[in-house]
């Protein structure tokens, strides 16, 4: 049987969620959860979906009592993640939660443990964990093919538009780039070097203080340390296009993707030529790959677990107090 899964939070990217699921072998859409009662009826007949399976912000506790659901995944604001899943969660039902899981690691936590005391699954939709090009440059650095891993930069950015938008919105967004794009960067790192960071330094810079209130940045520049020596240099925007860039360099070759997180096709090279892996929609990958990690208890290769959220969390807090105090800030 399939993972049967409701979305909650109709909005773009939900949306891309839906349509991706449509050629899924593994994952069918079977629910939704809205505050917006005409995005329902709309949903209902765009994806065939029964109104027992459609829940309101005020109804949606009733759905621990649906057999039909497996999983809800979260697409709402930022800042609505750690409410929404931990509802979820006591509602009896495995969750995916978008990234970034939450506003900080401590929210993460919290969800994390949430979800243990629940005896559900919690799963962060890092759809790069699943993407073939991706993952044949893991494949190389873990057979050595790279050797040495030395330095890796991540270029993350996009020119934002409307000022009115949630993700402009301290509150609901809970930052600004590095909460939204900077994160592509932070995760690439940790997966494409394979170790974890012990220390950040991180430099905030603002063209717009109009645009970017308080709280919400525009452009950071942040370094990472990791045990082995290796140093990742990184860039998280909103006020720059064509930014989505990786390259690894190591002692026996490098790699690069460019784009590298975007919605695709990825293009890449490495030292031994260009990556020609088969691009498959994201979305559509991840949701089969999570159904076996859900129903089967399949280990993916890269995490995608509550725990790998928390992790970058971690990581966000230290850059924001690494602009804020200048130090430098180190990680457990
Ligand atoms: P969006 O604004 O298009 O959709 C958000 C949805 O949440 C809307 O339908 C909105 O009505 C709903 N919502 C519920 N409660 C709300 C409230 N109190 N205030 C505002 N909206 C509320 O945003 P999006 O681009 O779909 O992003 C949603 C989430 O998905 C974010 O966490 C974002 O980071 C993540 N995302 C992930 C990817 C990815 O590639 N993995 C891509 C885009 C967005």
């Amino acid at each position: 049987p399939p993972l049967r899964v409701a979305i909650m939070g109709l909005g773009s990217y939900g949306t891309r969620v839906a349509d991706a699921m449509r050629d899924c072998k593994r994952a069918r859409l079977v629910g939704v959860v809205s505050g917006t009662p005409a995005k329902i009826t709309n949903w209902q007949s765009k994806y065939n979906i029964p109104e027992k399976n459609c829940y309101s912000y005020e109804t949606f506790d009733t759905i621990k009592d649906n057999p039909d659901i497996d999983v809800v995944y979260v697409t709402t604001p930022n800042g609505l993640h750690h409410d929404n899943v931990i509802r979820a969660a006591k509602a009896g039902k495995h969750v995916i939660c978008e990234k970034p899981m939450a506003l900080n690691a401590k929210e993460g936590q919290e969800m994390v443990d949430a979800c243990k005391k629940a005896n559900v699954k919690l799963l962060v939709g890092y759809r790069m964990h699943f993407e073939p090009k991706t993952l044949e440059i893991i494949r190389m650095r873990k057979d050595g093919e790279l050797g040495k891993i030395l330095f890796f930069q991540g270029l993350s950015g996009f020119t934002i538009g409307d000022p009115t938008q949630w993700r402009l919105n301290k509150a609901l967004a809970g930052g600004g780039s590095l909460m939204d794009i900077g994160i592509y960067s932070i995760n690439g790192a940790r997966y494409m070097i394979g170790e974890e960071p012990v220390w950040v330094t991180a430099e905030e810079t603002k063209t717009n203080p109009q645009k970017f209130k308080p709280g919400v940045d525009e452009t950071i520049q942040f370094q990472l340390g990791f045990p082995s020596g290796a140093v990742a240099s990184c860039l998280s925007t909103y006020s720059m296009n064509n930014l989505d860039r990786f390259f690894l360099n190591a002692e026996k070759g490098f790699a690069e993707l460019q784009p590298a997180t975007g919605y695709g096709p990825i293009k890449g090279r490495t030292s031994k030529g260009e990556l020609t892996q088969p691009h498959i929609t994201h979305q559509t990958v991840q949701m089969d790959e999570m159904a076996g990690i859900i129903l089967d208890g399949k280990q993916p290769i890269v995490p995608v677990d509550g725990e790998e959220g928390v992790r970058d969390l971690k990581i966000i807090d230290a850059i924001y107090q690494a602009c804020s105090t200048g130090k430098k800030i180190a990680l457990k």
